[in-house]
């Protein structure tokens, strides 16, 4: 793919489904959408990076998403 592609890291996963979120090069931009899916499916969404390993304190629960 092209020379973006491999910049894209950061994707939002859900917990309580398969959601998985489009990657994104910023860290901000995948957490807000984890943040969006945690609010409108009332499940427990975070954050992956690159290798699908969970990015440590961006677990998002249903009623704290917009908290930090
Ligand atoms: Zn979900």
């Amino acid at each position: 793919m092209s020379q973006a592609q491999g910049q894209l890291r950061y994707r939002g996963q859900c917990d309580d489904c398969s959601w998985t979120g489009r990657p994104f090069v910023r860290y901000g931009t995948a957490d807000t959408a984890a943040r969006d899916h945690a609010d409108a499916h009332r499940h427990t969404a975070f954050v992956a990076d690159q290798y699908d390993l969970r990015i440590v304190g961006s677990t998002v629960r249903p009623g704290e998403a917009r908290q930090h």
